[in-house]
């Protein structure tokens, strides 16, 4: 699944391809993952490629097109080829190709008028202004969840995924069980800090390499995770073995020592 760094690399690398360039007549092969009217997309101009959350969103004239690839889904841009048994729509854009698809068809397009109807399910995106350390100091207080789970609730950070909340709670020193509501000052300062660096150490890096749902971002480097999947392994400051638990289903990996 891909992760907020993922989708803003993909979403930039896909804005310089075909922005400014016109769509042709969309090739529906899946039209259950789409809502709206994709033959409104044909002949408009793309204006530009953004992100909200984790929804890719093309700007026409006066439309939004907009992707959400849940856990599986996959937006390659390609020249030709024909559909294969996962593609659910292909969009042409001045002699090349978006293919959207997704093995498990959950992942979404929608065709809207306004992004508002998008947003409003969202959390704050943590990397924008509005992700402000107070922000995130009301929102534990609120919570009666984990640490873990907070991380990853996406009506209050949107973007972050199992991955990237094991190396957030790692870099912070905190124990990935502990209540929200337990956090010190000095710990949710920490956290925020946290939250920040990790993501834009991702995003400079090109994301994680572990997911092939788009050939629109480079392989050449990735983010490498200190924690995350290195159940066993030594931890990189005190060498202690990484543990694995399960937390809300998902595999929770963490250093005993370091974080308390
Ligand atoms: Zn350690």
């Amino acid at each position: 699944m891909p992760e907020l760094p993922e989708l803003e690399i993909l979403v930039s690398n896909l804005r310089d391809r075909v922005k400014d360039k016109r769509l042709g007549r969309p090739i529906i092969i899946n039209p259950r993952v789409i809502s709206g009217d994709p033959n409104l997309l044909e002949d408009r101009i793309i204006k530009d490629v953004k992100r909200r959350g984790k929804w890719v969103l093309i700007s026409l004239d006066k439309i939004y097109l907009a992707f959400h690839l849940r856990l599986n889904g996959y937006i390659f841009l390609l020249e030709y080829r024909e559909p294969d048994d996962y593609d659910c729509i292909i969009l042409p854009v001045d002699g090349e190709y978006i293919h959207f698809g997704d093995p498990r068809r959950l992942a979404q397009m929608k065709i809207v008028n306004e992004i508002e109807s998008l947003i409003e399910e969202l959390g704050v995106d943590p990397l924008s202004q509005d992700f402000t350390l107070e922000y995130l100091s009301k929102s534990l207080k609120k919570k009666r969840s984990n640490i873990k789970t907070f991380l990853m609730d996406q009506d209050i950070i949107s973007g972050i995924g199992n991955t990237y909340a094991d190396e957030i709670l790692f870099l912070a020193k905190i124990n990935p069980t502990r209540p929200c509501q337990s956090l010190d000052e000095e710990e949710v300062k920490s956290l925020y800090k946290s939250i920040k660096d990790i993501l834009e150490e991702a995003l400079k890096l090109g994301g994680t390499s572990t997911e092939e749902f788009t050939n629109l971002i480079s392989r050449d480097k990735s983010f490498e995770p200190r924690v995350h999947r290195r159940e066993g392994e030594a931890c990189p400051i005190c060498e202690t073995p990484i543990v694995m638990i399960k937390i809300g289903g998902r595999g929770t990996y963490y250093c005993p020592k370091c974080q308390r």
